[in-house]
């Protein structure tokens, strides 16, 4: 059985208002709830980078000051005595990178960033659209079992093509809209649900 795990707001914290409250640049706590169009959302961050002349050097020694959320370590070892994991995550590669040691280099399937050669960050690529439910549709073609889990709206097509999907400490609204599937609000909760949800899938 594996278990998929989203990354920003599970393990780590959300990099781009992390990134905005440490560089300052108050215009990149954007989200797609002030954009809701993706590639509106991105073209924009791209542009706001380029606008402050951010290349990806500086853009990743910020980043390589973040630390996972607390416990998340602990957390990730214990999953991965229980379960192989792999994290399905819509970032960048050539962001979390810098991050990827403290979590001591997890499977990670994201996307990737277009760095010109002066290391301008000149776009983006996704690897495919809806890139985790497919992930996990994919997995379970090679019979294995799956449980997912993640903390918001890009995490539910994944959490519902799994065999077990579980929310970790989602906003109230992801709570309201998808209210089958259960709510952790710690890693001590979260663990007892990713036991308890893997015996019911066992027990099938
Ligand atoms: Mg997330």
């Amino acid at each position: 059985m594996l278990a998929c795990l989203d990354l920003e707001g599970v393990l780590l914290p959300e990099i781009w208002v992390k990134f905005a409250e440490k560089t300052g640049i108050e215009e990149l706590k954007l989200t797609t709830r002030d954009i809701p169009d993706y590639d509106e959302l991105m073209q924009a961050r791209l542009k706001i980078l380029a606008d402050h002349n951010l290349k990806i050097h500086d853009i990743q020694k910020v980043i390589a000051t973040l630390s996972p959320l607390e416990g998340a370590v602990d957390f990730l070892q214990w999953l991965k005595s229980e379960f192989q994991v792999i994290i399905l995550s819509d970032t960048y590669y050539e962001f979390i990178g810098p991050l990827m040691k403290q979590l001591d280099y997890p499977t990670v399937f994201c996307h990737s960033l277009v760095i010109d050669e002066n290391g301008i960050i000149a776009d983006y690529k996704l690897r495919q659209t809806d890139q985790k439910t497919k992930a996990v549709k994919a997995l379970q073609s090679l019979n294995f079992q799956v449980i997912s889990a993640g903390d918001s709206y890009n995490d539910t097509g994944m959490l519902q093509q799994a065999d077990g999907g579980i929310l970790f400490c989602p906003p109230e609204n992801v709570i309201k809209d998808f209210p089958q599937f259960p709510v952790a609000k710690n890693y001590a909760e979260f663990k007892s649900l990713l036991i308890s949800t893997k015996e019911k899938i066992l027990n099938r």
